[in-house]
């Protein structure tokens, strides 16, 4: 399977309601030596920031930031043998083929990260929505409405020398906090006429400490509502009012220059590949059939069908490869007698203990 990013998606909700998903499998092939079909790649679009993570494991698998980019996160099984590989002398035309095997099955933790420039994190009410609007042509909503959209508020910006500068905004919660981790810069946005700004940062600090604890990205502090009366005087952060314009164009120049010196991501790198898990462990079946016993499972067919019987080694090291597999003591398990009947596949074998 293999996720590709996409710039013209910004959440992942349209996966909430697909829990599982399966490429198409491949088809059988036809007579006279014809290869089967292959497998379609399952190609599935998420958005641009997208990390992909192995739910079980947490191994991150992909990390998709350009739009176009894609990682291939599941593995599709091998493909079957056909059944010109089982011809042997004894059986010029045998009636079956390998099965191709199941392609791997993982849970897959999509989580969308945005990478952005700048996140705009602030308490409540501070004017993190009024400072987005004032400084993009975002209009997001401003005042206490609480959040229950699923992406959260994003805007453009232009530093002093045009450049672009994608800012989300980020209230405190579980919800959006996740958009920290990739945030070149983070911008606090307090507000001055809260009785103790300087706490208020501290809290926020807090928070984007226990996302980044390697070390947070540059900060740029503004304080906000300077125009109100009950702003009392500081020099904690840049001095702005959201409102009225006042101190943006200052603000928006350090933002800027933040932007510009913040260290680049480094580029996903992927650990060395693990091995494929099968889906379905070679799981061995044994039953009683009144002929004899009937042996069945992935691992089993695929022996016999590696195994040439007509060379003189063949029995042996077929033998050597059923007690490997454990089908030996499932006989034994099952009542099997010498002289008993056994049959894998198509091929029958007269049991005789080891
Ligand atoms: P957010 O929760 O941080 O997004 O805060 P909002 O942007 O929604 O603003 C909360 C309230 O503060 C709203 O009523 C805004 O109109 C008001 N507000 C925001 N910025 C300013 C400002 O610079 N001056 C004044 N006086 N009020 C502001
Ligand atoms: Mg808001």
């Amino acid at each position: 399977m293999v996720l590709q990013a996409s710039g013209s998606l910004e959440t992942l909700q349209p996966f909430v309601r697909r829990p599982l998903l399966t490429a198409a499998a491949g088809l059988p092939g036809g007579g006279g030596r014809k290869e089967g079909r292959k497998g379609e790649d399952l190609v599935l679009e998420v958005p641009v920031g997208t990390a992909v993570f192995d739910d079980e494991t947490e191994e991150q698998l992909a990390d998709l930031l350009v739009a176009g980019e894609t990682a291939v996160v599941a593995e599709g099984g091998p493909g079957g043998e056909g059944n010109l590989h089982r011809a042997s002398s004894v059986n010029r035309s045998p009636s079956s083929a390998g099965p191709g095997l199941p392609g791997e099955e993982r849970t897959l933790r999509l989580e969308l990260k945005l990478p952005v420039d700048a996140a705009l994190l602030g308490l409540p009410n501070a004017g993190k929505s009024e400072l987005l609007a004032a400084l993009t042509s975002a209009r997001p909503r401003v005042g206490a409405y609480p959040h229950t959209t699923q992406s959260p508020e994003l805007g453009v910006a232009y530093g002093p020398g045009g450049e672009p500068l994608r800012l989300v905004e980020i209230p405190p919660g579980d919800k959006y906090v996740r958009h920290l981790d990739r945030a070149r810069v983070v911008v606090y946005v307090l507000d001055a006429t809260e009785p103790d700004p300087a706490a208020d940062l501290a809290r926020l600090r807090e928070i984007v400490q226990a996302r980044r604890p390697a070390g947070g990205p540059p900060e740029v502090i503004v304080l906000n509502k300077v125009d109100e009366p009950a702003a009392a005087p500081s020099r904690l952060g840049y001095p702005v009012s959201a409102m009225t314009g006042a101190g943006l164009e200052e603000f928006v120049a350090a933002l800027a220059e933040a932007v510009r010196s913040a260290p680049r991501p480094e580029p996903f790198q992927r650990a060395p590949r693990t091995r494929l898990k099968p889906v379905r462990e070679a799981t061995l079946q044994v039953w009683r059939r009144d002929w004899g016993f009937e042996v069945s499972g992935p691992a089993v067919e695929r022996l016999l069908e590696r195994t040439d019987l007509d060379r003189p080694d063949g029995f042996d090291r077929f033998q050597a490869g059923l007690d490997r597999l454990g089908v030996s003591r499932a006989l034994e398990e099952a009542g099997v007698a010498p002289g008993d009947t056994v049959r894998i596949g198509t091929t029958e074998f007269e049991y005789q203990p080891g």
